[in-house]
């Protein structure tokens, strides 16, 4: 499946460069590369601007919650790779005025910023193309990580808006100036399906299935159970539920439709496996939108993009299994233990937190470990006196104290990123082979 993927992503690559090719070989009077400097760089800004619309292209594609491309890579890897392909497509978006500007001030043996200044005044569709450019520059500016640290995510997310008009703008760009498109009637059939494919994709995928999902199902609060004093569980009921397929350890984005939540879809795993009658999710307040979660009311209809996310027991290799949660990262882990040790899988759950109280689940966690001998939770806190239990935080020393058998267990892990991040050390010290390691991310 993974491989299928890929290759789609190289046959566009090699459609491209080879249409490039053909179009600057076989253009009339011979070889534009042959044709001297000017040329090579109009040529090469033509490439440019051609990988960094494939690039916006992939762009939206991994971000769309496509669900084909989400079974196989997980939504997680998915945004990784879309971060680190934003700095491809924002050098190639660089490059191409750049290029095409000096190629033809050479040409025409003007000054860079005459020719620029050419281009912005008199050429049909160039201002609303460097309109579009601006919008993405800022728009990948922003996504860089110290830059997005200081914003809230909302604007983050609103000004990621605005690379739809951008895309629109530079369509209208290509279709007018582009010289790969007004000379080759196939490649320009080609770029219109390509946008039409990833336009039907998001479409389809964004808005689309939500809202179909949302009038099978007709999704509202059953009711609101508080588990601790900052983590609120929202049970939520719909119709015809066995036919929402869902597994323990996915997650969904949830938008609340009541005054002051609709606003905005936040993503939530499920807290309990599900059963067929209800969907759980239990949050945990961090900031103006979880902080309120206490005050939706019972009845309010909910729209659910998902579920998504690979972290289930599809991927789970091993008759041994390993679970280390932190705090609220106990929702997948919760839903998922249960699943496992259901399935006859010996599991042994370490779960992090600062004190007694902090302990989310800790009756239903006792009650899973009473009701099931193959399933062990240890709880480890970290600022409890009080506690006679184990202290301190998930370590090298604890894993290889309660689980010294760690290489022969699919592990499962989910919490605050330093935790993740230390335990991935520990593990890899262990000897455990990365592809037996699950993790998910709270972060997008
Ligand atoms: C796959 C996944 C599963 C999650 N499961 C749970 C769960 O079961 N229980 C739980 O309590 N939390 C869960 N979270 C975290 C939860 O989504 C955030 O805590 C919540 O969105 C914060 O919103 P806020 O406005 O209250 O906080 P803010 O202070 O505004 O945001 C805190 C951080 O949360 C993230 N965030 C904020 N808004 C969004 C959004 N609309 N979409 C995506 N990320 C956002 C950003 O990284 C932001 O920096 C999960 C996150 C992910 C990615």
């Amino acid at each position: 499946m993974k491989v299928a993927r890929w290759l789609l992503l190289l046959t566009h690559i090699i459609v491209v460069c080879g249409f490039w090719l053909w179009n600057h070989i076989r253009s009339p009077g011979g070889s534009l590369l042959s044709k001297g400097a000017p040329e090579v760089l109009l040529a090469t800004g033509r490439l440019a601007a051609v990988l960094a619309v494939s690039g916006i292209l992939l762009q939206l594609m991994l971000i769309g919650r496509v669900k084909w491309l989400e079974r196989t890579f997980g939504l997680d890897k998915l945004i990784r790779v879309h971060h680190k392909n934003g700095l491809l497509v924002l050098g190639a978006l660089s490059a191409h005025p750049i290029l095409v500007t000096a190629g033809h001030a050479m040409k025409e043996r003007a000054s860079f910023w005459v020719q620029l200044k050419d281009f912005l005044a008199n050429w049909d569709a160039v201002p609303l193309a460097a309109s579009g450019w601006l919008l993405l520059l800022i728009l990948g500016a922003a996504s860089l990580a110290p830059v997005r640290r200081h914003m809230r995510y909302e604007h983050w997310y609103a000004l990621h808006l605005t690379a739809y008009a951008a895309i629109a703008l530079a369509f209208f760009h290509q279709t007018r100036l582009g010289r790969d498109f007004t000379r080759n009637q196939v490649l320009t059939a080609y770029w219109f399906g390509l946008h039409a494919f990833v336009a039907v994709n998001l479409i389809f995928f964004r808005l689309l299935r939500p809202t179909l999902v949302f009038w099978r199902h007709r999704f509202t609060i059953e009711r609101l159970e508080r588990e601790t004093d900052d983590v609120t569980s929202v049970v939520i009921r719909g119709r015809a539920l066995m036919d929402f397929r869902i597994q323990a350890g996915q997650f969904m984005f949830v938008r609340f439709w009541m005054k002051g939540f609709r606003w905005q879809s936040h993503p939530f795993s499920m807290s309990r496996q599900p059963d067929g009658s209800e969907i759980r999710l239990s949050i945990k307040s961090i900031g103006d939108f979880t902080a309120a979660i206490p005050r939706l009311a019972p009845g309010t209809p909910v729209l659910i993009d998902g579920p998504h996310g690979v972290f289930t027991a599809r991927y789970c290799q091993r008759e041994k299994v390993l679970m280390v949660a932190a705090g609220i990262g106990i929702t997948p882990i919760r839903s998922l233990a249960e699943e496992l040790a259901a399935d006859g899988r010996d599991v042994l759950v370490l779960y992090g937190n600062r004190n007694e109280a902090a302990i989310v689940f800790h009756k239903e966690l006792d009650e899973l470990e009473a009701t099931c001998p193959n399933l062990r939770v240890i709880h480890i806190l970290s600022h409890d006196p009080s506690w006679t239990g184990e202290k301190g935080h998930i370590d090298a020393e604890k894993i290889s104290r309660f689980a010294s058998d760690a290489a022969e267990r699919d592990v499962f892990l989910c919490g605050p990123p330093i935790m993740m991040k230390d335990v991935l050390k520990a593990l890899a010290a262990m000897g455990v082979p990365r592809s037996t390691i699950h993790w998910e991310r709270f972060s997008l």
